[in-house]
């Protein structure tokens, strides 16, 4: 097996670093916003989010005839990698969930209107699956949408929309059909200017905002349905299993570990070097491994999704519980073994390891939530892998 890249990808991401260099500047890239950086939520990182659509990096593995350059899908998990190591923002919704699925199944008229705008970064989206009933079992959705003329009445609620106090558009799945639960499930895109739209933000564990959405007597016209009627979860779980794999990137795990590694390192606790204890010792040699296996999930998921077709998803869900769990697990190891003053604020001087343990520790809490759980992984890869019976 061979675990190294071609030239041409190690050229590709020499380009990006040295362009990455250009832009390192404080509004642009912070790694200890942890996984926050990845949103293209101010002035600036709107700016720099643009200049990667200059060079030709939003969409392209995306096919020609939309714009993109048909690149196989490794540049853009090497160029996702490289953004994440660095704090930048990532080409996230409007490129992998938005862009593909409208490539997939879009009418003409949404492929002409947004597919040019999230290639130049004119675009930023909030995904709404979510409602308060409706989290886990996302095909439970209840907003309603009741065919009003031309388009459509929606009604009801949202929870969870990150990024819907910025985004300029709303991708969202509506009930258009009570019967059927799976099968009655629509998809739309819904400017978030429209009247009877209410956002409210909501904080997080992690300091991240997002959003509960209210929806009252919202018009939307049967032009920014997205694919065919009653079609939307099928669409939803195609675009999960790129979501599970892109947004919960590799490199900040390495970073967290590698500066966990040089703390032990060079430490000491009551005058004794932390890399002298046994129980120490032992615990950063099995999350050292541990980061060597979320490595090679993800590059395995990566060989097979860049062979085309469809998303593996079990291999999206293994890397994706395994990966989280894992971050979850340094966090935690960082903020014991640099106790107390791991303890201290990522904005406070002379704290251990840039300040970033007591945040992250908060943070990863959110990522083995967002996206689908832990447990909701565990019941995919027990059902599509190991062919157990459904406890669900
Ligand atoms: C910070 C943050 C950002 C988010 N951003 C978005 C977003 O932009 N858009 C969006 O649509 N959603 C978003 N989400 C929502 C996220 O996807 C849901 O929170 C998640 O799917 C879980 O749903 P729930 O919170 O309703 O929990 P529930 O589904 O109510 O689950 C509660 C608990 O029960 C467990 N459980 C549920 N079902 C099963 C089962 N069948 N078997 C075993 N255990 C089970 C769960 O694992 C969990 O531990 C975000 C969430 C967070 C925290």
């Amino acid at each position: 097996m061979n675990f190294d890249f071609s030239e041409a990808e190690k050229a590709f991401v020499q380009a990006v670093e040295q362009f990455l260099d250009q832009c390192d500047t404080p509004e642009v890239m912070d790694v200890t916003r942890e996984n926050m950086a990845q949103l293209v939520d101010t002035p600036e990182r709107r700016a720099f989010m643009s200049k990667c659509g200059e060079r030709g990096w939003l969409g392209m593995g995306w096919p020609k005839e939309y714009g993109g350059n048909e690149t196989e899908g490794v540049y853009e998990y090497l160029l996702n990698e490289s953004l994440a190591r660095r704090g930048a923002p990532q080409i996230g919704k409007g490129v992998g969930i938005v862009g593909k699925t409208l490539i997939r199944h879009g009418s003409d008229k949404l492929k002409r209107e947004f597919l040019p705008k999230i290639l130049r970064n004119e675009v930023q989206f909030a995904v709404g699956y979510t409602e308060p009933e409706a989290g886990s079992d996302a095909a439970a959705m209840a907003l309603k949408a009741t065919r009003d003329g031309d388009g459509w009445r929606l009604n009801g609620q949202k929870i969870f929309s990150t990024s819907a106090h910025f985004a300029d558009w709303y991708w969202l799945g509506a009930r258009t059909d009570p019967s059927n639960k799976h099968r009655g499930i629509t998809l739309f895109l819904l400017h978030m200017d429209t009247p009877g739209l209410t956002v409210q933000p909501m904080p997080t564990i992690g300091d991240e905002i997002t959003n509960s959405v209210y929806f009252d007597n919202v018009y939307v016209g049967d032009e920014y349905r997205v694919g065919e009627l009653n079609k939307g979860f099928q669409y939803i779980s195609e675009a999960l299993d790129l979501e599970r794999f892109t947004m919960f990137t590799f490199s900040p795990i390495e970073q967290r570990m590698e500066e966990l590694c040089a703390y032990v390192v060079t430490e000491q606790c009551d005058g004794r070097p932390l890399r002298e204890d046994l129980v120490i010792r032992q615990r950063i040699a099995q999350l050292v491994t541990q980061t060597e296996v979320a490595r090679c999930l993800g590059l395995r998921f990566v060989a097979k999704a860049s062979k085309g077709g469809a998303a593996p998803t079990t291999d999206s869900s293994q890397y994706k519980l395994y990966a989280t769990e894992l971050s979850k697990r340094i966090a935690n190891a960082a903020l014991d073994i640099g106790a107390p003053g791991t303890q201290l604020r990522v904005q406070t001087a002379d704290a251990p390891m840039r300040g970033r343990p007591e945040l992250t520790y908060r943070y990863t809490v959110i990522d083995t939530i967002g996206g689908g759980t832990s447990e909701v992984q565990k019941n995919i890869i027990a059902r599509r892998k190991l062919g157990l019976p459904p406890n669900f």
